[in-house]
């Protein structure tokens, strides 16, 4: 039997604003517990919600960058269910009227373009954060995530496999990045992912009965949750079972899905129009200038840096994948326009200074550890002949440790490269004298020995002769 898999994700995307969805409190992630905090976020009895105009902007903007249509009119409602991290017993989110309907994200696997249709975009408010291992058997609730405001994102089923659903969500959080209204950092929970999965005979459309897959924390998890439980679907159906609808834990140590509840606890929340609040009514001007301000979304920077800068198609997709790669890229490339050599450190020793150090969350390039003009400073050093490409890898660590500059360095450390001829010669030719019977024998066809001959005379110039120039001198010496 061949079965197809059948994938629809829901993603929940913190936004960054500065305050929280219906009250003023701050939403700064790790401040001490329940300091953000307010009779508005915290329920009280009679504190009433006021709406912050900028969540419906961001939504607005994410509606657009997903080509959804922006309803003119859509309204709240309560999603009622009791849990200790809640304490108005209700979130406010959208039901029946969102804000956003009918967009599409493209994505890319294996060379193959699809677009996955969006049903909805809508907003919502975070909850608080239980915490179960912090105070002995005793658990402790922070309501400092509470009213922090929360996109929901529903895809349509139209994923078939795990790495079209990582690809979903990377292509997703990218594009919010971009608009500068979630940070996607998936490990601190700005952005969470739910999956839906099926399995179906192939060739056949209804849809199977469908399992819902929480508590993935990275692009990793989310993948192998999703592979295990089609393996773990096929398995029952091919053993002649049933599959029940239910909800499922992600367990990343023993890597399984695992009940939670069954349908029969499914959630009833009792969903009914939010009586504290006005329905939200949004005008063509609102959304027309919400268009206006969309920034260049990644597809279209990434084909601009294929035309403009000549980049290979793997390069561009690397530099824009986030905005603040891409913004560093184009500020290097706008000081020294070596496109491709700014590229390769940008993608290369850049991006692992950036992983290894932990830098990844920084939105704005001015973090990063080494300014984009001293970057194409340095890049202009090596292509000058000024230092080898060799000596800028450890010129370039040096940038990131002390912040000072590739001249600066260069000129401290007396790491000019050699070029003269003259110097080169009287290294090889002591190198030479030093080792007559490697001589002989690199002459009588041991030509593997030439490597040798080029790592002694770079001992002997402590790295600094241009690689270039020694290489055809040492040939002619040797070969002559
Ligand atoms: P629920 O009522 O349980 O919230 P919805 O119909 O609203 O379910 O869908 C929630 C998510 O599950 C959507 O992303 C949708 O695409 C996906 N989904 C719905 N049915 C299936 C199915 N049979 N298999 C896989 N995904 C599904
Ligand atoms: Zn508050
Ligand atoms: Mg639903």
């Amino acid at each position: 039997m061949h079965y197809e898999s059948v994938i629809g994700l829901e993603v929940h995307a913190e936004l960054l604003t500065q305050s929280k969805v219906f009250c003023g409190c701050s939403t700064r992630f790790g401040a001490p517990p329940n300091q953000n905090t307010c009779p508005v976020c915290l329920g009280m009895p009679g504190a009433l919600p006021v709406l912050n105009r900028r969540v419906v902007e961001f939504a607005i903007r994410a509606g657009l960058a997903t080509g959804c249509t922006i309803a003119g009119y859509s309204r709240w409602a309560r999603k009622n269910y009791f849990y200790p991290d809640l304490p108005k017993g209700y979130q406010i989110s959208q039901y029946e009227l969102p804000l956003c309907l009918n967009g599409a994200v493209e994505i890319e696997t294996d060379g193959v373009f699809k677009q996955v249709r969006l049903t909805r975009i809508h907003m919502e408010e975070d909850t608080g954060k239980n915490i179960h291992d912090a105070h002995g058997d005793a658990s402790l609730v922070d309501f400092n995530r509470c009213g922090v405001p929360l996109l929901e994102i529903v895809s349509e089923p139209d994923i078939r496999s795990a790495s079209e659903a990582s690809a979903y969500l990377r292509k997703l959080r990218t594009i919010l990045q971009y608009l500068e209204i979630c940070d996607g950092n998936m490990e601190e929970g700005s952005f969470r992912c739910d999956a839906n999965v099926s399995i179906r005979l192939l060739g056949t459309t209804p849809l199977g009965t469908k399992v819902e897959i929480k508590n993935m924390n990275s692009f990793r998890a989310v993948e192998r949750a999703v592979d295990y439980e089609i393996r773990r679907q096929t398995e029952v159906l091919g053993a002649g079972g049933a599959l029940v609808q239910e909800t499922r834990l992600w367990d990343p140590d023993r890597e399984v899905t695992r009940p939670m509840r069954t349908k029969e606890f499914a959630d009833d929340y009792r969903y009914f129009p939010e009586p504290d609040l006005l329905p939200l009514v949004v005008s063509a001007e609102w959304v027309e200038a919400g268009r206006r301000a969309l920034p260049e979304l990644p597809d279209a920077r990434c084909r601009r840096f294929v035309t403009q800068y000549g980049l290979p198609t793997y390069d561009a997709e690397v530099l824009t994948q986030r905005k603040d790669t891409a913004d560093y890229y184009e500020a290097a490339v706008g000081r020294y326009a070596n496109a491709k050599a700014l590229s390769n450190w940008v993608m290369g020793d850049l991006l692992r200074v950036i992983r290894e150090r932990k830098l990844d969350a920084a939105l704005v390039i001015h973090d990063w550890p080494v300014a984009p003009e001293r970057l194409a400073a340095m890049v202009e050093l090596i292509d000058s002949g000024e230092i080898s490409g060799k000596i800028a890898k450890a010129v370039f660590e040096e940038m990131v440790d002390t912040g000072r500059t590739a001249v600066q360095i260069v000129a401290e450390q007396g790491l000019t490269q050699i070029s003269d001829e003259g110097a080169i010669v009287a290294a090889i030719d002591s190198v030479i004298a030093a080792n007559a019977d490697k001589v002989a024998q690199y002459r009588g066809g041991k030509d593997k020995l030439f490597g040798f001959f080029v790592g002694q005379v770079m001992k002997a110039t402590q790295g600094k002769a241009n690689p270039q120039k020694l290489n055809e001198l040492l040939r002619t010496k040797l070969d002559g």
